[in-house]
């Protein structure tokens, strides 16, 4: 067979520990068979970082800027414990999805793989459910304050012009405890067309919840430029067959536990946060769920949503056999390769990806499973329990 062309690279950043692993066997069994694969690599392990002093993790986004797609392993964020595990850290380097984040910009979204032999916790789940979860300000990015006096206090703006707004948040006669928190209207826009235009990709309703009736101008504003961005995408919306609407956030749990699934729900940064741990828990297994970073110009950095998987790492180094699931790293180079094979027009990498993720699937529905996920199945054959290995070769076997 012929392997695949491509014209532009595709942006690998590589990562640590069980991911590395997975990353290496994903590559070397399911992808370079096929595919003349062309990568700009950067190696984002730990150690790596370390030695460029995180200049790698900038780089590699840069970079993901420059090409348009990356693929990203998951990266050990380093705490005060792996500071003792790696003693020739000579810094505690933040997040690289952080610093990814602040660079690239754009909006997180995260998609549960389903399969019918784990059932959902909501028994009228059928599809998956997006969610998309504004990642800045609000009460992330709040001040706040106790008072033990009786008092009032106040909420100021002073402007550059010389412009002063007060006004008064409550007076009161007991201890108090306050809050301040803001957004900001070209975070909120450049939400809003990421949501527009993943809603577009994945040809999929969008939802969109917070709750103006109480937060009249706060959240009134969020409404208000959703509408607003709304105007530029309708005509596609129309010609896809998709929708957007609006709802208060109350409704929208109510609906989202009486719906089919299907759809992207778009979240205010706390909801965001709430909402993606209740729909991934209901859906079974955090080794399903793949993330994806889009910005507002269009460009993506696919991803598993699960960490590094640290206690199979270690099992790993001591040489017992491991039955860590690949799924959502599998899926994270299929969506980078499908969207590099539309940008580049190579329809044959959408169609590799897609006969990828049937191998995959046809694989789980043989029966032949990682343990996470066979704790979970409720199938009317006899379940393998492939080690991390096996099941990767079972893969491949069927591509
Ligand atoms: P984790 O790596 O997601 O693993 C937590 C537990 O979930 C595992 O111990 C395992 O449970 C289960 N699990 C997760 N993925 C699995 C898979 N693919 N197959 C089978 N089981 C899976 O989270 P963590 O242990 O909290 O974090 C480990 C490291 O990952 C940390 O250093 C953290 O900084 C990093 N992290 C990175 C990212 C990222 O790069 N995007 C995201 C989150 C965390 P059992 O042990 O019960 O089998
Ligand atoms: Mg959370």
């Amino acid at each position: 067979m012929e392997k695949i062309k491509m014209t532009t690279p595709l942006v690998e950043m590589d990562g640590d520990e069980m991911t590395r692993i997975i990353w290496q066997l994903v590559k070397d069994k399911l992808i370079l068979p096929y595919v003349d694969l062309k990568t700009e690599y950067y190696d984002l392990g730990l150690l790596n970082r370390n030695a460029t002093k995180d200049q790698v993790t900038i780089d590699s986004a840069n970079a993901a800027l420059k090409y348009g797609v990356a693929v990203k392993c998951a990266t050990i964020t380093p705490n005060k414990q792996r500071m003792e595990e790696y003693p020739e850290l000579t810094e505690q380097w933040k997040s690289p999805n952080g610093t990814i984040r602040s660079i690239m910009g754009g909006t997180v979204f995260r998609t549960p793989i389903t399969v019918d032999f784990v059932k959902p916790s909501v028994r009228s789940w059928k599809k998956p459910i997006t969610i998309a979860r504004h990642a800045y300000g609000d009460v992330y990015k709040a001040v706040d304050l106790e008072t033990d006096e009786p008092g009032e206090c106040f909420l100021t703006f002073k402007g550059e012009s010389g412009l002063e707004v007060t006004v008064s948040v409550a007076k009161v006669n007991d201890r108090a405890v306050w809050l301040g928190q803001h957004n900001l209207e070209g975070s909120i826009r450049n939400f809003a067309k990421a949501c527009f235009q993943y809603a577009i990709d994945l040809k999929q309703d969008l939802w969109f919840s917070s709750k103006d009736t109480i937060s009249k101008v706060y959240d009134g504003e969020f409404k208000a430029i959703f509408e607003e961005e709304f105007k530029n995408y309708k005509d596609k919306f129309e010609e896809l067959g998709i929708t957007y609407f609006y709802t208060l956030i109350d409704d929208a749990i109510a609906r989202t536990i009486r719906s089919e699934g299907g759809y992207i729900w778009a979240c205010k940064n706390y909801d965001g946060d709430v909402m993606s741990d209740m729909i991934s828990t209901a859906f079974g297994s955090l080794a399903m769920m793949t993330s994806v970073l889009v910005t507002p110009n269009g460009e993506y950095e696919y991803e598993a949503a699960h960490g590094t998987v640290t206690k199979h790492y270690y099992k790993h180094l001591n040489g017992e056999t491991t039955s860590t699931n690949p799924v959502a790293t599998i899926f994270a180079w299929s969506g980078a390769l499908r969207k590099r094979g539309e940008l580049d027009n190579i329809p044959a990498l959408g169609e590799f990806s897609d006969r990828l993720e049937k191998a995959v699937f046809d694989t789980l529905y043989a029966g032949i499973m990682t343990g996470d996920l066979a704790r979970l199945a409720e199938m009317d054959k006899p379940i393998t329990v492939a080690t991390t290995e096996e099941f990767i070769d079972a893969i491949a076997e069927r591509m």
